[in-house]
């Protein structure tokens, strides 16, 4: 078994035919959601499993269902799948590696002429980025029932363009109803994103959870005044305040580790003058943890730092949770799979939780659900200088191969 291995070079040269479509004058890939060259990216990878023999479904939020038959086609498919759509200064393996890794599995078992008691699909789901239309993972929510077909379809880009007509004009509002395709159990291989694996020198990354997260919108008001002849004791600087709120974001991560997270990403200082006493301020916080009780309690301690200092400063203080997703642990026997394929192939390996969303988490609402990570460069994704070393990405394919493998049985 453990001499059944996929060609890491036609999985590279897969990867970089499909990185020609948007390919952006840096070296990067712009392929939004539902545009022209989204269409392009879709056929393309559609031609190639027909030419594999695979049958396709596409449901009515466009998410694609290319299916290798099993013998046994009552039971359920193992799946695996990621997204092809990318950001505006996007890289050429983020996501795309996950889609092009399945195909790959399916090319090496029509190779080899192994038959599987279930059969194998490999999915892309429509609108993971959510860079052109919110909310992010849009093909794999609708799916399993996080938010409905009409709020998705009802999503529009700034130049009001509804998801609904896009999907229509490109050719991929399908007729199944989404969710209706049961899943016996999903794989999504995925570059880190991260720079934990490359750090630690590690070739694959078992997944067994992906961080929860909460985000708010926090505005600080005090008042603004001459920053001359306003003495420090009589002022309302709302700037000052926020900082200390800031600080205590980063603290408050701090005090819950390994895998709390603290961030301000966002500031907006008004009036933002150079001699005028900051009036008002407005910040977003991002709180991550991959245990829920500890982002509750993180979140709870965030709320009553807030409630002392508006309390020490008298400025107005408000809060506001805008997000939240739960944390989300992978299925024990997934996650097992991942680990075993892995020592089988003797790989050097480490658990890595995920601090980035992925389709796969709104897969393991339906079905048991893993994921196998592969070091990218500097950890750095989302950017048009993502890389990754092709023979990192081979192996997570040979990992991927091997535990949808132990699902769907050889015959
Ligand atoms: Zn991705």
């Amino acid at each position: 078994m453990s001499e059944i291995r996929i060609n890491g070079d036609r999985l590279w040269a897969a990867l970089m035919e499909l990185a020609q479509i948007g390919a952006t004058a840096k070296g990067g890939v712009k392929r939004l959601a539902l545009t022209d060259l989204d269409k392009q990216g879709r056929d393309l990878v559609v031609g190639w499993g027909k030419a594999a023999g695979m049958s396709v479904t596409v449901d009515q939020i466009g998410n694609v269902f290319m299916r290798r038959d099993g013998t046994n086609n009552a039971l359920p498919p193992v799946m695996t799948g990621s997204h092809i759509d990318t950001q505006p200064t996007g890289g050429k393996f983020d996501g795309n590696y996950g889609v092009l890794a399945g195909l790959e599995v399916v090319r090496t078992l029509n190779d080899l002429k192994i038959k599987t008691e279930a059969p194998i699909e490999v999915a892309f789901w429509t609108n993971e980025e959510g860079s052109r239309f919110v909310p992010v993972m849009m093909g794999s929510g609708v799916f399993c029932g996080a938010f409905s077909l009409e709020t998705a379809y009802a999503a529009n880009d700034t130049e009001g363009k509804t998801v609904g007509e896009e999907l229509e004009r490109i050719g991929y509002k399908g007729t199944q109803v989404p969710g209706d395709h049961p899943i016996g159990a999903y794989f999504e291989t995925h570059i880190e994103q991260g720079p934990v694996l490359e750090d630690a020198d590690k070739v694959i990354g078992v997944v067994p959870a992906v961080m929860g997260l909460s985000w708010y919108d926090c505005v600080v008001s005090g008042m603004e005044a001459h920053a001359g002849p306003t003495p420090m004791g009589l002022r309302k600087d709302a700037l000052q305040v926020s900082t200390k709120i800031m600080q205590e974001v980063v603290a408050i991560a701090n005090r819950y580790p390994p895998y709390g997270r603290g961030t301000v990403g966002m500031v907006q200082v008004f009036p933002n003058s150079r001699n005028v006493i900051p009036g008002e301020v407005k910040f977003s916080i991002d709180l991550r943890n991959v245990n829920d009780e500890l982002l509750n309690t993180m979140h709870e301690e965030m709320l009553a730092f807030i409630d002392k200092t508006r309390g020490e400063t008298g400025l107005k203080i408000s809060i506001e949770r805008v997000s939240y997703y739960p944390p989300c642990p992978f299925h024990p026997e997934c996650v097992d799979a991942v680990r075993n394929a892995t020592a089988e192939l003797g790989y050097s390996t480490m658990d890595v939780v995920s601090g980035a969303g992925h389709d796969a988490i709104y897969a393991a609402r339906l079905a048991p659900a893993g994921m196998i990570f592969v070091p990218c460069k500097d950890g750095i994704s989302h950017n048009e200088i993502e890389d990754a070393k092709s023979e990192h990405l081979e192996a997570g394919c040979n990992v991927l191969l091997h535990a949808m493998l132990e699902r769907a049985r050889i015959v």
